[in-house]
Formats: structure tokens, sequence, C-alpha cells
């Protein structure tokens, strides 16, 4: 025998041998003939818990302590389709283990299988034990239906609940109703009780959207149903309108349970950019979803969640009563947040002497996504080293490394930085709580978003259509009160003004050429709307001149009401810088407590303001 016969025969025989040996074990592990209809009551009855689907056409289900049933079905239905003819309760349905086997052996003849397959028999175990794992892991995620819908399985071990998520109190509460409601439906049913239909989830990214989604699904016990906006960018049109029917019409199948349409703002937006395609399949997609959402009967057991980043570019259609009549907004994590957020991340990871809350203060403008990937760089960063733990030292690498990160937006405050971001938004806050005319502070906040370092948000007692100039003088004095709280302070000024002197000169360059409020000028509108672009000027270089002058005069009578009233209360700026420091977020409440004094309790004299 040559070499070459010797090995054919001993891998030849090797091959029989396991041949052999399988058929023995085949024999032995025989599965139990069954009925359709006796297979689906094992399932039901939650016997069977787990199936394995062979060319579509063959089920072999297993108990769990391992006895194998088996039986055929027709290839064209689908087992969901079939569990839910048979009424088998969802979640039973959720809690299978369904894997999909397209090969058959039986099918490939044995000379095939001597000659060729040989050689990759071993390969082909290996992988096939591996796409055994890889399959399981993704059954804990079906798809379903024409729209590839998604759906997680609500007793997937590692399913994340409200528990998961730090911070974001006041959401998780409103949403505590939406769980009550899926987990006891008739109780609020009977008693006539108006559940919310659509809850909108709106924050910046990173914030926790999806997540809290997901964990409201988790802590009912609901199946979660899931589509993206973004997955319908590449469609054509008339798709992305197909898809949200089919996605409504599986969730109604399956009630109780939750629909998520996530990234509501990015539906269509790709292929827009002006053409008519893209805003025609927009308008066809945001359509279906009204349609759907009006349609439901009384006593629906489905609640649709949407998330986007952008709530204030939101077609209003979407948020009148019985369609996402509720909004609850995700806000950046604040201090304390952070904190939370950062323990939750590190618990996984071996750790050494850290100090999470030291990091929660040099992170002021990150969201829970970025706190995540901080967490994750800094086992790298340690890994890297060749260490056993992560250190302190490796987290505030770990900062910047995020920050350096694409696309960041958010800047990280050195010492100094955070007291100057915190006196100017002080100065706009007492600012526009002294002076009489001025919209009241709703909330001081110095984590920085986009541009500015930090903000106060002020809004209106009321919408109205008519302002007074002594109103809008006020505005202007406390959009300069961060400019006047730093020189007052700091003696100097810096660039962190920038976009409030914009805002301001623009402001009142409105108020000059549009409303005619300068004395000088008279009520001429110099004004053209719509026509921004042309930069003809329809008036002459003297008049230019003069609303120059006009704006410099309205801005600096501002300027000198909003120095009045720091220097004045300087010991309440203090005051309040210092809470900005520490706790970075201030709210209404606590501000006007803080100031112990009423809104608009003071006036400076009017000096070069002859007009007010
Ligand atoms: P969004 O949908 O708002 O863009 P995600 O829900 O996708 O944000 O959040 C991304 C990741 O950031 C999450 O998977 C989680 O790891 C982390 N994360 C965000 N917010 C929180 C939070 N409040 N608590 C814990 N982890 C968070
Ligand atoms: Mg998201
Ligand atoms: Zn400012």
């Amino acid at each position: 025998m040559t070499n070459q016969q010797s090995y054919l025969l001993i891998i030849t025989s090797l091959l029989v041998l396991l041949l052999i040996l399988s058929v023995g074990y085949q024999e032995v592990n025989k599965e139990q003939k069954l009925s359709l209809d006796n297979f689906l009551q094992k399932i039901k009855n939650g016997e069977i818990n787990r199936v394995m689907i062979v060319n579509r056409s063959e089920l072999i289900g297993r108990t769990a302590n391992d006895q194998k049933f088996k039986t055929t079905k027709d290839p064209e239905k689908s087992l969901s389709d079939l569990l839910k003819d048979y009424e088998v309760p969802s979640s039973t349905i959720f809690k299978l283990e369904i894997t999909q086997q397209t090969t058959n052996l039986k099918e490939i003849g044995i000379g095939l299988l001597l000659n060729i397959i040989l050689p990759f028999l071993l390969i082909g175990l290996i992988f096939w034990q591996f796409l055994k794992h890889t399959q399981r892991g993704a059954s804990q995620i079906f798809t379903f239906g024409k729209s590839g819908i998604k759906v997680y399985n609500p007793n997937d071990p590692d399913r994340i609940t409200f528990k998961d998520i730090a911070g974001l109190e006041e959401a998780k509460e409103e949403l505590m109703e939406v769980v009550e409601f899926l987990k006891t439906p008739d109780k609020f049913i009977r008693i006539g009780a108006r559940i919310p239909k659509g809850v909108l989830l709106v924050g910046p990214p990173g914030t926790g959207k999806t997540l809290m989604a997901r964990a409201c699904a988790a802590e009912a016990g609901v199946p979660f149903f899931y589509i993206s906006g973004s997955e319908f960018v590449e469609m054509f049109v008339g798709v992305g309108a197909s898809r949200v029917r089919d996605a409504f019409a599986i969730a109604k199948k399956n009630q109780p349970c939750i629909l998520f349409i996530d990234e509501l703002d990015a539906i269509g937006k790709v292929r827009g950019s002006g053409i008519t395609g893209g805003h025609e399949e927009r308008e066809q997609t945001l359509n279906q979803i009204l349609v759907e959402m009006d349609g439901f009967e009384k006593g629906t057991k489905v609640v649709v969640l949407s998330a986007t980043n952008r709530g204030d570019t939101l077609d209003p259609a979407l948020l009148r009563p019985g369609r996402f009549d509720r909004k609850i907004i995700l806000d950046l994590p604040d201090v304390k947040a952070r904190e939370e957020i950062l323990k939750i991340h590190i618990r996984d990871k071996k750790v050494r002497k850290i100090n999470l809350k030291q990091v929660a203060e040099r992170t002021p403008g990150f969201s829970g996504a970025d706190l995540a990937n901080l967490c994750n760089e800094a086992a790298i960063l340690a890994a890297r080293k060749n260490k056993e733990f992560i250190d302190q030292q490796e987290l505030l690498d770990a900062i910047e490394k995020v920050l350096l990160g694409p696309e960041r937006k958010t800047k990280a405050y050195s010492k100094k930085e955070k007291e100057i971001a915190a006196y100017h938004e002080a100065g706009h806050a007492i600012v526009a709580h002294y002076l009489p005319h001025s919209n009241p502070v709703q909330k001081i906040s110095i984590i920085s978003r986009g541009r500015a370092g930090g903000y106060t948000l002020k809004t209106p007692l009321e919408e109205r259509n008519f302002y007074f100039r002594k109103e809008f003088i006020d505005e202007l004095s406390s959009m300069l009160g961060g400019y006047a709280a730093e020189k007052t302070i700091f003696n100097d000024t810096t660039t962190g003004a920038s976009n409030d002197l914009e805002i301001a000169t623009d402001l009142a360059k409105q108020l000059i050429i549009r409303f005619g409020m300068s004395e000088k000028i008279g009520p001429i509108a110099y004004h053209k709307p719509f026509r921004e672009f042309n930069i003809e000027r329809d008036y002459s270089e003297k008049t230019a001149e003069l609303i120059d002058e006009e704006i410099r005069k309205i801005i600096n009578l501002a300027l000198s009401r909003a120095l009045a009233v720091i220097q004045n209360k300087k010991e309440k700026l203090d005051k309040i810088a210092k809470v900005l420091i520490k706790k970075e977020v201030i709210e209404k409440k606590q501000f006007e407590k803080l100031i112990g004094e009423p809104k608009g309790s003071f006036n400076p004299p009017l000096e070069n303001s002859e007009l007010i």
C-alpha cells in the first residue's frame, strides 16, 4: 500500500465509524412522532421549550428533560402563525427557544458525502457548533413579517429594566403608568380610564430613549416590537408606509404589547433634502402612523412609544390628542445622575480605588451613552497597560479619549471655566429675575450644550400677540446678563458671550427697523421679509448709519440696566454661582428660594434712557 492509500483507508474507516456512531446515537435518542395538534398542545402546556425547524416542514421539539418529539407542518405556514392559531399565549411563545436548520443530511447522497464532504466534515462540525451558538443568541430577537419588525423577548435574562437606568426619575415615574396599564389592562379598561395611546420620548442622542422604551416592556413583561425611522431611509416610496401598516398589524395581534418607533425624526429625511421623493415618503410614512393610531379601537392594549432627538421639528399633527399626546423629555444627566450611570457601567468591570464622583464632576454635557463609552475606554486603556484593574487614572484619561472622538459637541470644563460659566449663567438669571418686564427663570444649568457653555431657561408667561417695548428692553438686559456678570466679577469679558451678543444685536435691530421702536427713526419699517438674500438696500447711507447708532444705543441701555442689577445684587449673584458650581443645575423653585426676593423687585433708575 502506498502512503496515500493507507491514509485514505484510515480516514474512510474513521468516517464509517463516525457514521455508525451517529446513527446509533440517533437510535438511542430517537424522537417520538406526534400529530401537529399534539405537538402544539405540548408547547402550549409549556412541556416543549425548544423547537428546531428543519427544512421548514419538520419540527423537532425538546422538553426540559431532553425528551424529543417530532412532527411535520405545512412548509408555507410559519411556526409563529401556527402557534397563534393554536392560541398559544404570547408569553409562552416568547419563552420558546427556536432554531432553524435548512440542510438535511439525508438528502445529500452518501457518495457525495464520502468524496467531497470528508475534508469539510470537521470544519463543518465546528462551524455547526458555532452556528448553533449564534442562532441561540439571535433567537432572543425574532424578526417578524414583511416589515422585518424586531421583537425582544421580555423574559430574556439580559433584559433591561428600570433598575439598569440611572437618573431620569421623572421619566420613569411617568412611564410607570404605561407599565401598569400593560400589566393589568382590563382593570383600566373596565373603569373607562383613558390610557395614553402614544408617548413620545424627546432628548438629545444617547440619553437613554431606546433603553427606556425597552425597559418599559420588560417591566410590564410584554413583548417589545421595534421599528426604526432610520431603517426607512433608503427605501422606495411607499415601502415605509407599508412597513408601518405591517408593524401595527403585528402589534395588534400580540397585544398587550409595546410598539416602539425609534428615531421618528429620521423618517424619510436623507432622501429628502429638497427632492420631492423624500418629502413624499416622509409624508406617507408619517400619515400611515397617524392613520394607524387613529384606527385603534377602544380597548386596544397597544401602547406606541416613539423617540426623537428633536421634539421641535415634529409635525404638529403627530402631537394631537389621541396620538402622541404625552411627551417625556429626557435631559442630559446632571452630576449626580452621571455618577449613577458610571456606577452601572463599571459594575461588571474590575476596578480598584476609583472615585466616580470626580469623574462625574469632570464630565458635564456627557450623555449616558458617552459615559458608557467612557467606562469601556477606561477598560481598554487598562488592558493595554497590562493591568489587572482599572484605576482612577484610566477613567480620567478616558474622558479625554471620549471627548476627542469624532463629532463631539460637549466640552470638558476646567475648574476656572466652570466658575466662569456659573457666574455667566447666574448673571442671566439674576437680571431676568429682578427686572420687572422680563420673563421669569425656569431653570439654570452649566451643563454645556452645543455651542453654549450653559443655559438659562426662561419661558414666557403666556403666548401673546403683542409685546411692549419695555419688555423687549428687559429681555435684552437679561440676554446681556451673562456679559454683565463677567465684566463685574472678572473685570473682563470672555468669548462665552458671543452667542448672546448675536441674538441681542439681532433683536435690537428688529426693534428699530421693524417695530418702529426708536424715537429718532420713527415709525418706519426698513425690514423687508423674504428678502434676506437681497443684498440691495433700499435706504440711504445716512439712514444706515442712524440705524447702527440706534442699535448701539438700545443695546447700551439694556446693558446699563443689567449692570445695575448685577452690582446691586452682587451677593445674590455669588450665592447662585456657588450653588451652580456645586450642583450644575438649579430649578425654578430652588432658585426662587435662594434669591428670597420677589420677581421684578428691582427697577434700576433709567439714566440715559429718556425713552422708557
Ligand atoms: P438614545 O436612544 O437616547 O440615543 P440609548 O437608549 O440608545 O440612547 O442609549 C445608549 C446607551 O447609553 C445605552 O445602551 C446605555 O448603555 C447608555 N445609557 C444612556 N442613558 C443611560 C442611563 N440613564 N443609565 C444607564 N445607561 C444609560
Ligand atoms: Mg436610540
Ligand atoms: Zn449667555
